[in-house]
């Protein structure tokens, strides 16, 4: 189950090019992250566990970033930051805690 994995249609598009840019294709690897070995528990303890949400989150921009360091891309870490404390991840975190977080997983990537 849940096994679709959902982007939007611009990164769609551009998956479906010859030369998909870098960052359509992180969006995808973030994605596909989220849907290893998901389950309705998962996804019942990933809306209710902020510790989860982290930890998954966490394992997903990790593969997300890894990708686009070694296409010498960046990322809008201070966007991402608040985000996380935004319904959009369930108020995973406060902005610091989120910018704090976010900047550690971009620097161990
Ligand atoms: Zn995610």
């Amino acid at each position: 189950m849940f096994k679709t994995i959902y982007v939007s249609m611009d990164i769609y598009a551009d998956l479906k090019t010859q030369n998909p840019k870098p960052f359509s294709v992180t969006i995808l690897r973030h994605q596909e992250v989220h849907a290893k070995n998901v389950s309705l528990f998962k996804t019942l303890k990933f809306i209710l566990s902020k510790d989860f949400r982290v930890k998954e989150e966490t394992l997903a921009y990790t593969a997300m970033f890894k990708h686009l360091k070694q296409h010498n891309q960046t990322f809008d870490l201070d966007h991402l930051a608040r985000d996380f404390s935004k319904l959009r991840y369930i108020w995973m975190t406060s902005y610091a805690e989120g910018k704090k977080l976010i900047t550690k997983i971009w620097e161990e990537a």
